[in-house]
């Protein structure tokens, strides 16, 4: 009797069971979901021609990891994506994130533009939750794909603890990326997002992400910026610099209205005399100037390549170009002072 007793006593302890978390897929097209001709193909396909219901058929180990809902918000290659689909694209994650069954959200996308959408979102977004861009080299028709894998990491780590509060994450090749810091650095190469020299968050490995560093920079509920009642954004275009350049284009965007230009600049920033000149016309109509560089690393040094406190003229810290006109565009929304733009560029 004692002995039968003493066995009844001892149960294992049960591990909690923890409930698959609700993933959101949020589909906008690309070549995750792009259909070629042969399974040989890998450019020459077309983007965003299988709906996000089929992606995610086709990954059945997603839906044994987390209860998922998807929507298809668009369905275009990410090269056409502008600040209308950006508005309507953050509202609804905001108004997905909100929602108390939402525990992360996946973003499908194209691989071209991925950054800028990810860095836009990273600014305007108000939630700790998860939320993971993710997209795709090679088609879903093409030998070797790495979506599924890519969407499936994605949605391991929009369910994650460990990506909460780490503001907008990119996630493919088994890496996990800062929407600031990452950009797109193979035109083929499956290991193309890159954060070249701040180097990558953490990887992800047999459904589990490893992170080693975080984002310093403000983002999500620490941004200042604010799109609920937007309904478009201001103008801001983008000059390139190369020996030999001019300001033909410069003064075609300034005739155009543009409220900010972003020069991509050589080195540190520099420019050609005739640039130079049309940029300071430029400020003198109340264009604002952002000097940014089409190097892609390191810092471009307020008062270095040009006297920025003379001129007036902002400096984009490290954000590359295209990035650099996604943090412009956001803060002509909140004022036009050089100032406090300044402080924008070195606060994002
Ligand atoms: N240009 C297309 C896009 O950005 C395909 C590139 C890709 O997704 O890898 O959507």
């Amino acid at each position: 009797m004692g002995a039968l007793f003493c066995a009844a006593a001892i149960h294992v302890q049960a591990e909690p069971v923890r409930p698959m978390p609700n993933i959101i897929i949020v589909a906008t097209g690309g070549t995750i979901a792009g259909a070629a001709a042969s399974s040989t193909a890998t450019v020459g396909y077309e983007a965003g021609k299988i709906g996000v219901d089929q992606l995610i058929d086709a990954v059945p180990e997603i839906k044994k990891i987390s209860q998922v809902r998807a929507e298809q918000l668009f369905r275009i290659g990410s090269e056409n994506m502008n600040n209308d689909h950006w508005l309507k694209l953050a509202k609804r994650i905001n108004v997905l994130a909100k929602q108390n069954d939402v525990d992360g959200i996946v973003i499908t996308h194209g691989t071209d533009t991925l950054e800028e959408t990810a860095y836009f979102l990273n600014l305007v977004v108000k939630s700790k939750k998860p939320i993971v861009l993710v997209g795709s080299m090679r088609p879903a028709t093409a030998m070797s794909a790495d979506g599924p894998l890519n969407l499936y990491n994605a949605v391991i780590l929009a369910g994650s603890k460990e990506a909460v509060g780490k503001g907008v994450l990119v996630s493919l090749n088994d890496e996990v990326s800062a929407a600031r810091d990452v950009t797109k650095a193979s035109t083929m190469l499956v290991n193309t997002f890159r954060s070249p020299e701040l180097g990558a968050l953490g990887y992800i490995q047999d459904g589990r992400p490893y992170f080693y560093r975080q984002p310093s920079r403000k983002h999500t509920t620490e941004s200042e910026f604010d799109i609920s009642d937007l309904e478009s954004l201001p103008a801001v275009d983008v000059v390139y610099a190369y020996a030999n350049s001019n300001r033909v284009a410069l003064d075609a965007f300034v005739k155009a209205g543009v409220k900010g230009v972003i020069h991509a600049g050589m080195g540190n920033g520099s420019f050609s005399e005739p640039m130079k000149a049309g940029l300071i016309d430029a400020r003198k109509e109340g264009v604002v100037v952002v000097r940014s560089s089409r190097v892609g690393n390191g810092v471009v040094a307020r008062n270095g390549e040009a006297r920025d406190d003379e001129l007036d003229f902002v400096v984009s810290d490290s954000l590359n170009p295209q990035k650099a006109r996604v943090l412009l565009m956001l803060a002509l929304t909140k004022t036009t002072s050089t100032k406090d733009i300044q402080r924008m560029f070195y606060s994002y």
